[in-house]
Formats: structure tokens, C-alpha cells, sequence
């Protein structure tokens, strides 16, 4: 590392704490999750953050808490339930791996440093060092976008990608606070989080305007550089709501596929230009009802969702046939439980 590289960048604080650290005593969003020092309701709190906002995850987890208070509880419960806890947060890759991880920890042992959390699955170096600096007290640093776009603000590194990701992890450990090691983590991400925001950062608010590089030059909108976006992927899905009575037909979503292992009502792929008259050949059975459409987005696909529906005498033998009462327990993707709001509000059944 040369002493050019804006990654050695000092924050003239990070011996004392200094006034990132006065200000988040004073600033600190009060979360749930930081009246406790159990590393797994920590664990379960990075899990939960990872992509989602802050307001949308704290009901989350203080469910999740109650349902799955411990370790071991979480490990012995059955995978439908847990999907079921976690359904509207998405990306529920997130949802399976930490019950693998804590599968892990039984087996294994809580693990203790940053090192040993490192080998759970599902934890990264990211909540590897959240846990391990949170929990543990022990000196390790964590970045995140939040720390990302304030150390490339603060230092004026004109990084982008990996080479920036790189850059402030460098960065982080140069400047960990050994005496408090997670309260000055969670203060660099709330400083990102609430001030140092991407669009109109508050910088007169900022403990650490004193030390900004991109301040003093100007160039606070300019930085983090952008990254170029992947392209927009359009698809057009078809879902058909079977309804008998007061049951709706269910198909389990197969692995490899978006959201394996929920629930949803048969959805068909079609293509961009596809007639409604091709549409009713590839369900078959019935006569479709339109019940409007709407749109949905998965990491870059932006998805274009008509809904349907289909009135059955009798229930089909290759569906799951539930209760529309008993839905709440079935653990079901966004956009299948948004499609059925639709059929019931156009059947004048809400
Ligand atoms: S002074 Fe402004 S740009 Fe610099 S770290 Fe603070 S909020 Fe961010």
C-alpha cells in the first residue's frame, strides 16, 4: 500500500472514537436488533437487511424472534414454515441458507471469532465481521454500500466495482476503532445510511465533513463512480388463479426456479408478442378470465404479470387445493398472493 493510495486514507478519529462516534451516541436510529448482544438475532438481522430497508425488516424480525427465538429452534423447524416467516422479504435464497448456517452452528458450536463465522454457510465476510464486531467485540471491520459510498467520498477514491470494494475493505480495517469495535461499524453505516445518503448527502450534518476529500474538492455528487447497470431483461409471465368453492389449486414451485419450494398458482412464461388466443391454448382447460396485470421486478428482469383466473365443478388431482382462510400459512412469492388480490377483487370477493 503507498501512502498516495487513497485507501490509506486516516480518519484523524479512529484512535479516539472522536466525533463519529459522539454522534452516533447521540444519532443512532433506535432498531430492535441493538438492544441485544445474541450473535444469532444479530445473524438474523444482517440476513434480513441484506437488500431490503431498514423499516420493511424490523416487523420481520421481531416475529421471526419470537418464532424462532434460538439457535437450535430455528434449526429444527420445518423449511415450509420458515419460508412462510420470511415471505414478502424476498430473495429467499437468504431464508434457506441461514437455516443451513444455524443447521451449521449446532452441529458445530457458536463459533466466537470472525474466522470460525466465516466457515457458516450463507455468512460472508460482510456479516462475518457484523457479528464478530457487534456481538463479539472483536476488531474487525465490515463495508457495505453504505460504508463504500462514505469511504469513497471521504478519501475521494475514484474506484468503482470490485477495485472500490477492495479499496474500502483496505480502508475499514486501517480504521477500525479496537475499543468499540461495533458501535463504530454501525456508525459508518449509519453515517452512509442517514447522511452520507447517494442523492443529497446531508453534509453539514456530517461528523466527518473535516476530513472529506470529495467536500473540500467539490465532488461529493460525483462519487462513488458509477458502475455500469446490466441491461433490463423484459419477460411477460401468465398466472392462472384455479378457483373451486372456496379453495384456489396450488403448484410447488420446482427447484432452480425463482422462489424453489413455495407455492404458487400455475404460471406460464410466454413470449413478448404472444396473442391472448395462443395464451388460452397453452392453459387449456377452461375459459380465462382477465383480471388485469401488472408489473414486477427480479434483480434485472422486470416482468409484465397478466393475471387470469379459471372456475373448476371439480378439483383438478395435480394441484394442491387450500382453503383461501388457510393461505396466510402457505408460504407464497409477492407477486402470486398480489395476482390473487386481483381475481378476488374482480369476483367482488374481497
Ligand atoms: S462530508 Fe458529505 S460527502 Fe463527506 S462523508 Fe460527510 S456526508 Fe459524505
Amino acid at each position: 500500500m503507498t501512502a498516495d493510495r487513497p485507501d490509506s486514507h486516516r480518519l484523524l478519529s479512529a484512535e479516539s472514537g472522536g466525533p463519529l462516534l459522539s454522534w452516533y451516541d447521540r444519532e443512532k436510529r433506535d432498531l430492535p436488533w441493538r438492544h441485544t448482544s445474541d450473535p444469532y438475532a444479530i445473524w438474523v438481522s444482517e440476513i434480513m437487511l441484506q437488500q431490503t430497508q431498514v423499516s420493511t425488516v424490523i416487523p420481520y424480525w421481531n416475529r421471526w424472534m419470537q418464532r424462532f427465538p434460538t439457535v437450535r429452534s430455528l434449526a429444527e423447524a420445518d423449511e415450509q414454515e420458515i419460508l412462510a416467516h420470511w415471505q414478502g422479504l424476498g430473495y429467499y435464497r437468504r431464508c434457506r441458507l441461514l437455516q443451513q448456517g444455524a443447521r451449521f452452528v449446532v452441529e458445530h458450536g457458536l463459533p466466537t471469532r470472525m474466522s470460525e463465522w466465516l466457515k457458516v454457510p450463507g455468512v460472508g465476510r460482510y456479516t462475518a465481521g457484523a457479528i464478530a464486531s457487534i456481538a463479539l467485540s472483536e476488531p474487525v471491520p465490515l463495508v457495505d454500500g453504505n460504508v463504500e459510498r462514505v469511504y469513497a467520498r471521504l478519501a475521494g477514491d475514484d474506484a468503482a466495482g470490485k477495485v472500490l470494494h477492495d479499496a474500502a475493505w483496505k480502508w475499514a480495517e486501517l480504521n477500525v476503532y479496537s475499543e468499540r469495535p461495533g458501535d463504530w461499524n454501525q456508525a459508518l453505516m449509519e453515517l452512509g445510511a442517514t447522511v452520507c445518503r447517494p442523492n443529497s448527502p446531508n453534509c453539514r450534518e456530517c461528523p466527518l465533513s473535516g476530513q472529506c476529500v470529495a467536500l473540500s474538492a467539490s465532488r461529493v455528487e460525483e462519487l462513488p463512480a458509477k458502475v455500469a447497470k446490466t441491461k433490463a431483461v423484459q419477460l411477460r409471465h401468465l398466472v392462472c388463479v384455479p378457483l373451486c368453492g372456496d379453495e384456489v389449486g396450488l403448484r410447488q414451485i420446482p427447484a432452480g426456479q425463482w422462489w424453489e419450494g413455495m407455492w404458487e398458482f400455475p404460471r406460464f412464461e410466454v413470449a413478448p408478442g404472444a396473442e391472448s388466443a395462443d395464451l388460452q391454448q397453452l392453459v387449456g382447460t377452461g375459459w380465462l378470465e382477465s383480471a388485469g396485470a401488472f408489473r414486477h421486478s427480479v434483480t434485472h428482469h422486470r416482468i409484465q404479470v397478466e393475471v387470469s383466473y379459471l372456475s373448476f365443478e371439480e378439483k383438478l388431482d395435480s394441484l394442491r387445493w387450500v382453503r383461501l382462510s388457510d393461505l396466510p400459512e402457505v408460504p407464497m412469492p409477492a407477486p402470486q398472493r398480489k395476482a390473487l388480490s386481483m381475481v378476488l377483487e374482480q369476483m367482488g370477493r374481497t
